[in-house]
C-alpha cells in the first residue's frame, strides 16, 4: 500500500479527552474516530488489526471445534420476553420499535437467539455435543463509556454457545473453550490468566474471565505470580482427549486467582510473599456455564439416551475483539508509539523514501516495493512529501514491527537502512540483504 493513497489522518497533538494511552494511540495513530458518545468508527488501519485479531480468534474457535455462522443484531423483543431477561436486563439494552410498533432491541448478547436456533432443529442427544459461534456487533449502553474502544457501547464480540447432553458434556465443552482461550490471547502476543468470576444466581465455579494484566485496566486483580510462566497449550492439543483436557484445566486453575469481585483475602495470604501478585487487569474474554438456565425457559429439549426428554446444558463464551485492540496497544507501546506484535500489525513493513523526487531514492523505493509485494509481504510504503523526520515519527507511531529506510547517503553504497520497532536495533544492509532479512 501506498501511503500517498492510503488513508492514515494522523493527529500530531494527543487528544485531551483521552485518558489512557491506547486510547491516546489509536486517536493518535488515525486507527479510529469517534462518531458519538462510545461509538467508533475503525479506520483503515484500525481495521487491518481488527481484521487480524479476529482472524486469530476464528482460527483458535475453529480449531477447537466450534462451528462458525451469523446472527442478526436487531432482535425480537419476544425472544428475550420467553427467558425472562426482557425487563431484567435494565437501561443497558437499546430499545426499538419498528413501523408496525413491533418492540425489537439491538443485541447486547445472543443466548436467546440461539437457544431459538438450536430448538427449531436439533431433537437428539446424537446431534450433541455442538458449539456454534458468531463475531457480530453488540450494543450495551454502559453508563460509562470510556477509554475508547475498551469500554464503547458499540463493540465487536466473539459469543460462542455450547450445547451438551449433560453437565459432564457440557464441562468438557468449557475446558475446550478454555483451552482455546489460552491460546488465542498467546497467539495475539498476550499472557492471559484465568480467573474465578462471579456465576450469579446459578452458582458453582465455572465461570472464569481471562485477564491480562495493565496498569490502566478496570479489574482489580490478585493471583499467583506462577501464572505468569505456565505453558500455553500447543496448537496440537487433543481436543477430544477429556482427561487430558481436564488436567490442563486443574493445572490452570491450581492455583489463586480471583478478581476483587471474588478476592478471598485469606486464601490469596497463603500464597508465599514474594509470589503474590495483585495488579489492575482488562477482561479481555469470559466464559461461562449456565446449565438450564435458558433451556428450561425456553424449551430447548433434546431426547435422551433413555428416550426421555432433557432440557440442554449450555454455556456462553465470550471474547472482545474491539476490546482486545486496546488491550494490545496498552501491553505493546513505548514513548514513541504503538509496538504491534506481529502477528496482529497492520502491515509487516514500513519502506520509507527519505527523499521523494530524488531519482535514486524513488527506484530503490519502487524496487523493494515490488519485491515485499512479490513475496506477499504487507508493506506501507511512505512515498509522500514529508520531512525525513515526520516520517520517522508517524512509522514509530504506528508501530509496524520492521521499517526500511531508504536515503542517498546510504544508497550510494548500495545499502538501505533496517530497523527493528521493538528492540531499536538498526542495520545497514543491502535492498537484497533487507528483504531476506525481513521475508525470513
Ligand atoms: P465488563 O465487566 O468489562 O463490562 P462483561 O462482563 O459485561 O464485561 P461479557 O458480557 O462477559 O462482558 O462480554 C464478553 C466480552 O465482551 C468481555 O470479556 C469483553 O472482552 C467484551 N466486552 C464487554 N463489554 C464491552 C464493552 N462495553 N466494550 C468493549 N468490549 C466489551
Ligand atoms: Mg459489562
Amino acid at each position: 500500500m501506498r501511503l500517498s493513497r492510503f488513508f492514515l489522518p494522523i493527529l500530531r497533538d494527543t487528544p485531551k479527552d483521552a485518558e489512557i494511552v491506547s486510547h491516546r494511540l489509536m486517536l493518535r495513530a488515525g486507527m479510529i474516530r469517534q462518531e458519538a458518545a462510545g461509538i467508533y468508527a475503525f479506520l483503515p488501519l484500525g481495521m487491518r488489526v481488527l481484521q487480524k485479531v479476529c482472524k486469530i480468534v476464528r482460527e483458535e474457535q475453529d480449531r477447537s471445534g466450534a462451528v462458525e455462522m451469523l446472527m442478526p443484531t436487531i432482535q425480537s423483543a419476544d425472544l428475550w420476553r420467553e427467558s425472562g431477561r426482557y425487563e431484567d436486563y435494565g437501561k443497558e439494552m437499546l430499545r426499538i420499535q419498528d413501523r408496525h410498533e413491533r418492540d425489537m432491541l439491538y443485541g447486547p448478547t445472543n443466548e436467546e437467539m440461539i437457544t431459538e436456533i438450536f430448538r427449531a432443529s436439533v431433537k437428539s442427544y446424537k446431534q450433541l455435543p455442538l458449539n456454534l459461534y458468531h463475531i457480530q456487533w453488540k450494543f450495551r449502553d454502559e453508563v460509562r463509556p470510556r477509554f475508547g474502544v475498551y469500554r464503547s457501547r458499540e463493540f465487536l464480540m466473539k459469543d460462542a454457545y455450547s450445547f451438551d447432553i449433560d453437565a459432564a458434556g457440557a464441562k468438557h465443552s468449557y475446558n475446550k473453550m478454555f483451552v482455546a482461550y489460552l491460546r488465542t490471547f498467546a497467539r495475539l502476543g498476550l499472557r492471559s490468566i484465568p480467573m474465578q468470576a462471579d456465576t450469579g444466581p446459578i452458582g458453582g465455579d465455572l465461570s472464569h474471565e481471562f485477564i491480562i494484566l495493565a496498569s490502566t485496566g478496570e479489574s482489580e486483580v490478585f493471583c499467583h505470580k506462577d501464572y505468569l510462566e505456565f505453558p500455553v497449550p500447543e496448537a496440537d492439543v487433543n481436543f477430544d482427549d477429556v482427561g487430558g483436557l481436564e488436567k490442563l484445566i486443574e493445572k490452570w486453575t491450581s492455583l489463586y486467582a480471583a478478581t476483587s469481585e471474588k478476592h478471598d483475602a485469606p486464601a490469596f495470604d497463603k500464597i508465599p510473599e514474594a509470589r503474590r501478585l495483585s495488579a489492575r487487569g482488562i477482561e479481555v474474554g469470559h466464559i461461562f456455564y449456565f446449565g438450564t438456565k435458558y433451556s428450561e425457559p425456553m424449551k430447548a429439549t433434546v431426547t435422551g439416551p433413555d428416550g426421555t426428554m432433557k432440557p440442554v446444558h449450555m454455556g456462553s463464551y465470550g471474547i472482545g475483539p474491539t476490546r482486545l485492540v486496546a488491550a494490545i496497544v496498552e501491553a505493546c507501546h513505548d514513548d514513541n508509539g504503538i509496538v504491534w506484535p506481529e502477528a496482529v500489525a497492520p502491515f509487516h513493513v514500513g519502506l520509507l523514501n527519505l527523499k521523494q523526487g530524488d531519482s535514486g531514492t524513488d527506484a530503490a523505493c519502487e524496487q523493494l516495493y515490488r519485491d515485499f509485494a512479490a513475496k506477499g509481504i504487507d508493506v506501507l510504503y511512505d512515498d509522500t512529501d514529508d520531512r525525513a523526520g515526520a516520517k520517522f515519527a508517524t512509522v514509530d507511531l504506528i508501530g509496524l514491527p520492521w521499517q526500511v529506510l531508504v536515503g542517498p547517503k546510504g544508497l550510494a553504497e548500495g545499502k538501505v537502512e533496517v530497523k527493528r520497532r521493538s528492540t531499536g536495533e538498526r542495520e545497514m544492509l543491502t535492498p537484497a540483504d533487507a528483504l531476506k532479512k525481513i521475508a525470513g
